[in-house]
């Protein structure tokens, strides 16, 4: 997606974008050596996020409040942090959810961007989780309300930032969902991707509502960490026709 854009931009030349895996304990090393081999920045995900805020020397307002960074950015003697998977949800919304009852399933890091940028936006927010203390723990720390049994059909936001999904798992039997509580005016939101669209998005699309796919808000995220690296808008059409399979 980002070799693409760059392509895109004729910077195809100068830069490129690679993948790198590291384990925990060896996380901060490669992050450090970074700078000196060319590296201008990285994008980093789970499980590193946390450690990635830990190790700058300069963090976003964004990147602190969430407790995580996804996108590193190397200048002479410092690492810098940002966090760019809070406004990527929202630059995938259709329309801001100022105002709008919001319910976020899961707590866990993809959650806290999600309930993080939702409440930042003046959205109403209420987080469901199936370990309830997190989502407590969640909201204590972050704003929103938590919920044990909601009701789909009473919100106009429904974003999925548990797991269910990934692997197989049917959204109606592992979240507080059903089919029937899907309409028209909503708009659902489902952060896990893969090769299908996935099950909950369908449901959602075939009773009306408007959906927003993981893929999207991937390449919402990249696009932000794009500009911030080359100081370069991201061509995002590049980018979508590279990420989606
Ligand atoms: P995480 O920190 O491991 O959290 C996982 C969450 O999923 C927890 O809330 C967990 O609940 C819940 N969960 C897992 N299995 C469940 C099940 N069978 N039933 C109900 N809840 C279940 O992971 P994360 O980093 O937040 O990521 C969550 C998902 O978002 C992943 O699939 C990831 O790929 C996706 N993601 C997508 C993007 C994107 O750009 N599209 C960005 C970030 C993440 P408990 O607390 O009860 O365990």
């Amino acid at each position: 997606m980002h070799n693409a854009a760059l392509a895109e931009l004729g910077m195809g030349e100068g830069w490129s974008y690679e993948a790198i895996e590291v384990a925990p304990d060896g996380f901060e090393e490669r992050v450090r050596a970074m700078p000196g081999e060319g590296f201008a920045g990285a994008n980093v995900t789970v499980p590193h996020k946390g450690a990635a805020l830990a190790l700058a020397d300069t963090l976003s307002e964004t990147a602190r409040e969430i407790g995580a960074a996804n996108t590193l950015v190397f200048s002479v003697g410092e690492i810098a942090a940002d966090n760019t998977d809070a406004e990527g949800l929202l630059n995938a919304l259709p329309a801001t959810p100022a105002g709008k009852r919001a319910l976020v399933l899961g707590a866990g890091g993809a959650a806290r961007a999600v309930v993080w940028a939702l409440g930042r936006e003046g959205a109403e927010v209420e987080v469901w989780n199936r370990t309830e203390l997190r989502s407590r723990n969640l909201c204590e720390e972050l704003g929103g309300d938590p919920v044990s049994t909601p009701d789909a059909s009473d919100y106009e936001l429904i974003v999925n930032s548990t797991a269910v999904g990934l692997n197989g798992e049917d959204p109606f039997e592992e979240l507080p969902l059903t089919p029937e509580g899907f309409a028209a005016g909503q708009v659902i939101v489902d952060l896990v991707y893969g090769e299908e669209p996935s099950r909950l998005l369908a449901a959602a699309g075939a009773a009306g509502a408007a959906v927003v796919d993981g893929i999207e808000i991937l390449v919402q995220q990249g696009a932000l960490s794009f500009r911030i690296w080359t100081g370069r808008e991201a061509p995002l059409d590049a980018m979508r026709a590279a990420a989606r399979p």
